[in-house]
């Protein structure tokens, strides 16, 4: 009986958790995350409904590690966690390209578990730090994004 209990009260922590939007603590996140939102209605998706699946999207001076994720988080820039319902992303100097590509990054890993991609993508393991490269590949860029976000759903 307890234990039916507690699925029951686990299972409505789930339902209830998913009902409302994260809170994000820095205004530029936000508007990409609205962006993000509108990307994914072009593939067919509810970036609105999808987007409660998280609780945080947090710019921090730290990455927190993870309970299974011990390794240095030193170099790492962002990290989504299942486990806390949240996205990390490192407060560090970044172009809007930078930031925009490294918040639909963390998305996919989290929305899709979308794996490392080639080199040029939105989901290489290193962000680009040349100049204007997002801005001026965005529409290609977004496109193979949006291509592995509709196969991973
Ligand atoms: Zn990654």
């Amino acid at each position: 009986m307890l234990i039916i209990g507690f699925l029951i009260a686990l299972f409505l922590r789930a339902i209830l958790n998913d009902r409302k939007d994260p809170e994000i603590n820095n205004s530029e996140v936000s508007l990409i995350v609205e962006d993000w939102k509108r990307d994914m209605s072009e593939i067919g998706l509810d970036g609105d409904q999808l987007i409660k699946r998280l609780d945080y999207i947090l710019v921090v001076d730290s990455i927190p590690h993870g309970f299974l994720n011990q390794q240095k988080t030193r170099d790492i820039m962002g990290r989504s966690d299942w486990g806390s319902r949240s996205i990390y992303i490192l407060s560090r100097g970044y172009s809007p390209g930078q930031l925009k590509a490294l918040v639909y990054h963390e998305l996919a890993h989290y929305m899709f578990d979308i794996k490392h991609g080639k080199k040029h993508e939105i989901m290489a393991t290193y962000i680009k730090e040349e100049p204007g490269y997002y801005r001026l590949n965005w529409d290609y860029l977004l496109e193979v994004y949006l291509e592995k976000c509709k196969q991973a759903r």
